[in-house]
């Protein structure tokens, strides 16, 4: 119902679909119903992934988004044309770029894993509202995009503090912590979507969860040394076995 439905993940799985182009459509910006105003959204999400689809390589006007009233079809009409005539001419999606379509499908298949990070990171510019045209090409720079993939965080469990209390386990909202009770507890990595959660509710007795910007992540404690012995109620005595 609202341009501001459409979420990035829409537009990356499209692509990852083998879609040589996108339009989004939307209501005249400033004539929005509701006061959510999502059609702005839209726009600053369209103008943040034209950015990520230059710097995998990828044209970025394969994605278009226009704001018309549902009055104006024949400017509708005109439009879809004019686009369509585009992206036939640019040609198919990555083999016009140069990019191997592997490649391609890995690369989109990246980002799309990093939505909601990228969401969460960019979560105030998204939330603007362009009054002016000029401000859009300049909104999202080439530089910001570049470092926003070069210092990606990811979160990992200090298995010398972590004291299997749970918490983060159970607010964790992909399931992605590896928890049992008295076991050390670990992030799945490849289902984490970098919310911050467990960092932020990690007791600060135990402070276990790390933040770790643009390096590797330590390989996971093996299962069989994630056993935690607690010898009184006072004091815990952690054994590996
Ligand atoms: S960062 Fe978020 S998604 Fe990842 S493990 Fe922590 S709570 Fe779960
Ligand atoms: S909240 Fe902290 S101490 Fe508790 S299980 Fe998670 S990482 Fe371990």
């Amino acid at each position: 119902m609202c341009s501001g439905r459409v979420d990035l993940e829409f537009v990356l799985r499209a692509f990852s679909n083998g879609m040589d182009g996108v339009f989004i459509g939307g209501c005249r910006l400033n004539e929005c119903n509701y006061i959510t105003h999502g059609n702005y959204h839209a726009l600053t999400m369209v103008l943040l992934c034209r950015k990520i689809m230059e710097h995998i390589g990828l044209n970025p006007e394969r994605l278009r988004i226009e704001f018309m009233s549902s009055a104006e079809g024949t400017v509708f009409a005109e439009l879809m044309s004019e686009f369509g005539n585009k992206v036939s001419k640019l040609g198919p999606l990555g083999k016009a770029e140069g990019i191997d379509q592997n490649e391609l499908k890995s690369k989109l298949a990246e980002i799309t894993k990093l939505v909601p990070y990228i969401k969460l990171v960019k979560n105030e510019k998204l939330a603007s509202r362009l009054e002016n045209p000029e401000e859009y090409d300049k909104f999202f720079t080439k530089d910001e995009i570049d470092k926003l993939f070069s210092e990606v965080v990811s979160y990992y469990i200090d298995p010398e503090k972590c004291q299997a209390c749970m918490t983060c386990a159970k607010r964790c909202p992909v399931e992605a912590i590896i928890s049992a009770k008295n076991q050390i507890h670990v992030i799945d990595q490849e289902k984490c979507i970098k919310c911050g959660t467990c960092l932020e509710v990690c007791p600060p007795k135990f402070r276990a969860v790390m933040e770790i910007a643009g390096a590797p992540v330590p390989p996971p404690i093996p299962e069989e040394k994630r056993t935690i012995v607690r010898k009184s109620k006072k004091l815990n005595h952690r054994q590996s076995f």
